[in-house]
């Protein structure tokens, strides 16, 4: 079976570096923050282009203190897309504040920014545009909206570490850039993990205090505060793994090449082509009206698949109480119907890609859609 990504093949390829890393880590005593996770806080900055970065213990944290640091709480209302990842919303409902969703472009897939200019109220406080797939969303537009009504922009960057666009870094546009570091993300811990970028420093101490139960010196709680710290050990590996990620961005992008290549001449939407960007390809999705057809397909030929997502943010039962049904934001629901991702990993080799590409070619061809109807 060839996996949707595979984190042992990752460890093999590092495993020497990360042992000791996290032997070294053991053996300090330092389990909770410490000079592994300053360490990588600065790396990741510089990685970026950022001036500070916060780690955290999820990307779910980093959207949550975003939020809280930007001041925004009950009666806020923020914007952010139907076709995201549940943590986005999640996040916005955690500050107390009132998620209202926008539906996606049809070509880009990310949010939609005329629909943004139509969502904002005299109660909007903020936008948070996700980068979904590792393809940033327009940010030339989404920012001229934001300056225009004087509100901040937070980047989900879940999924875009080391995207660019216009050559500038997925994170460091917004005021706040917020990061994944789940295992399965481009650059992954061992464990879960996250954090926020910023280039004001008032922004950064406001998280790094609200990660650390809102404390100016020991045991002095200026505020109402949270848990949100990074492991040492999570520190550590993360550091490890972000000296390897530009050279994995690249093997992903070669991935992707010939995806883009091998899948040419067949009958699915491919992501449209970015000009302005630089995708980081977290996700190697497609478009197909036919897509559980093609999933159950690609399984029997040994191929695992994903779905990002198959259901939108406002037809989740969770969310029922926004009142949007079915119909609300056609084109994400349209995506999720028919979005199927592709295994997409650095070690994934040409070899597993044209079997892969094979089985698509056989499914699509017409025989198979006409022995399929009878
Ligand atoms: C993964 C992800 C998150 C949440 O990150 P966690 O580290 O799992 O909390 C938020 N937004 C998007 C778009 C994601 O993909």
């Amino acid at each position: 079976m060839i996996p949707l990504l595979d984190l042992r093949a990752q460890y093999a390829g590092i495993k020497a570096e990360l042992d000791a890393a996290v032997l070294e880590t053991l053996a300090s005593g330092a389990y909770v923050s410490g000079p592994k996770v300053d360490a990588f806080e600065k790396s990741f900055a510089a990685y970026t282009g950022a001036r500070q970065a916060v780690a955290l213990n999820s990307g779910t944290s980093a959207l949550h203190l975003a939020l809280l640091a930007l001041g925004i709480g009950p009666g806020d209302e923020v914007i952010a897309p139907a076709m995201t990842f549940v943590a986005t919303v999640a996040a916005i409902r955690y500050a107390g504040a009132t998620p209202v969703l926008v539906d996606a472009d049809p070509l880009t897939w990310n949010i939609d920014p005329a629909g943004i200019a139509r969502a904002i109220t005299p109660r909007t406080r903020a936008i948070i545009p996700v980068h979904l797939h590792g393809r940033m969303a327009d940010m030339d537009a989404i920012m001229a909206i934001a300056a225009q009504r004087g509100l901040p922009v937070i980047e989900d960057a879940a999924q875009a570490h080391g995207a660019t666009w216009q050559g500038k870094g997925a994170g460091t546009i917004g005021a706040i850039g917020c990061f994944s570091f789940y295992p399965g993300k481009n650059l992954g811990a061992c464990g879960e993990g996250g954090g926020a970028v910023t280039n004001d420093p008032a922004l950064a101490a406001r998280m790094h205090k609200l990660r650390d139960w809102g404390q100016e010196g020991r045991y002095n709680h200026v505020e109402h505060a949270f848990n949100y710290r990074m492991d040492g050990i999570q520190g550590a590996i993360l550091s490890v793994k972000l000296a390897h990620l530009p050279r994995w961005t690249e093997r992903r992008r070669e991935v992707a090449a010939l995806y883009d290549t091998l899948l040419a001449e067949l009958p699915v939407q491919l992501p449209a082509k970015p000009t302005a960007l630089e995708h980081v390809y977290h996700v190697y999705a497609l478009r197909h009206p036919d897509r559980d057809r093609l999933a159950h397909g690609l399984m029997e030929a040994g191929v695992a698949t994903g779905l990002h997502y198959p259901r939108p943010v406002h037809l989740q039962p969770a969310y029922a109480d926004l009142g949007k049904g079915p119909g609300s934001f056609p084109v994400a629901e349209a995506l999720a119907a028919e979005f199927l991702s592709l295994p997409i990993f650095p070690e994934l080799t040409p070899e597993q890609q044209r079997h892969i590409a094979g089985a698509l070619r056989d499914l699509l061809a017409p025989a198979s859609v006409t022995s399929h109807a009878a």
